[in-house]
């Protein structure tokens, strides 16, 4: 709930992770106007169905357009505004669930025709809105409210998707880490294409997966999510799809691939080079009247 929204009746538990992903979305925002020179009213943000979606009513500071539309499409709702005015930052904030599960269908389609948005994909591995189903990513053998006697299915590899379906940016990140996300953030907005930032977030309620991420060694546990080594050259894709498939978390710029040209770009080449007359909508609506 925030000053300008104190009628929307949401709150996040305790320790959520995507106290940390709104609170380096807020700086991103911020950085963005002051380094740019831009209005907050150049940015929408299209906020998915799911704990995180409520990114888009709670979020504080400069406050910008936002829609929190229908479950898994984001992608096509952020076509829609891109292709619409083209000069807008247009920022997705989803979690695992709505993105990966319905939503999982638009990522191919947008990263071939490299929709130039960022996606910030908030992932706790459950569906924590609806109480603690298995989502996509719920590892292997996890008990969840659907899978009493532990997953069967194995757990989505989402860096290995984004690669293998041609996204052009990627970020693996941890929703400890905020001034990272910032960065993270900022990078795709410049980014001519698809990027996307992809946050564990852990839900403290129904998928603790801190101790997990980041290790216990009381209790023996490796820590899962590791920093990328800084060899690792991120324009270089088949070192980044072999680090996707490692058993670890990697953390940091995963690719970032050189050369990209945005949807929008193409079909500003495609005009200049085209002897076709545009027609104003007027005009295209006057050729579906009936006579
Ligand atoms: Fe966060 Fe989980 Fe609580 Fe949802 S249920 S607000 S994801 S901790």
């Amino acid at each position: 709930m925030t000053k300008r929204n104190p009628d929307y009746d949401f709150k996040w538990c305790p320790g959520c992770g995507d106290f940390g992903v709104m609170r380096a979305l807020e700086k991103a925002l911020e950085e963005r106007c002051k380094t740019a020179n831009e209005l907050i009213e150049n940015t929408v943000v299209v906020a998915g169905i799911g704990c995180s979606g409520n990114i888009v009513h709670l979020q504080d500071g400069p406050q910008p357009y936002g829609i929190h539309g229908i479950h898994g499409r984001t992608l096509p709702i952020a076509y829609g505004i891109k292709a619409g005015n083209p000069k807008l930052n247009v920022i997705i904030t989803a979690g695992d669930g709505d993105f990966l599960s319905i939503g999982g269908e638009h990522i191919g389609p947008a990263a071939r025709r490299n929709l130039d948005v960022v996606c910030i994909i908030m992932d706790n591995g459950i569906y924590g809105l609806t109480k603690g189903q298995a989502s996509p990513t719920t590892q292997l053998n996890v008990i969840t409210a659907t899978t009493p006697l532990g997953k069967l299915d194995e757990a989505e590899n989402p860096l290995e998707l984004y690669l293998t379906n041609g996204v052009g940016f990627i970020a693996s990140l941890i929703s400890t880490k905020p001034k990272d996300i910032t960065k993270a953030i900022l990078d795709g907005i410049n980014y001519p294409g698809l990027a996307i930032i992809h946050i564990q977030s852990p839900c403290t309620t129904y998928n603790d997966t801190y101790a997990l991420l980041k290790g216990d060694v009381k209790n023996d546990i490796e820590p899962l999510a590791i920093d990328l080594p800084e060899s690792h050259d991120p324009t270089n894709y088949s070192s980044a799809l072999e680090i996707a498939r490692r058993n670890k978390i990697p953390v940091g710029i995963l690719y970032n691939k050189e050369g990209s040209i945005s949807m929008n770009q193409k079909i500003d080449r495609q005009k200049q080079s085209s002897n076709a007359q545009q027609r104003s909508v007027d005009e295209l609506l006057s050729t579906l009247r009936l006579k």
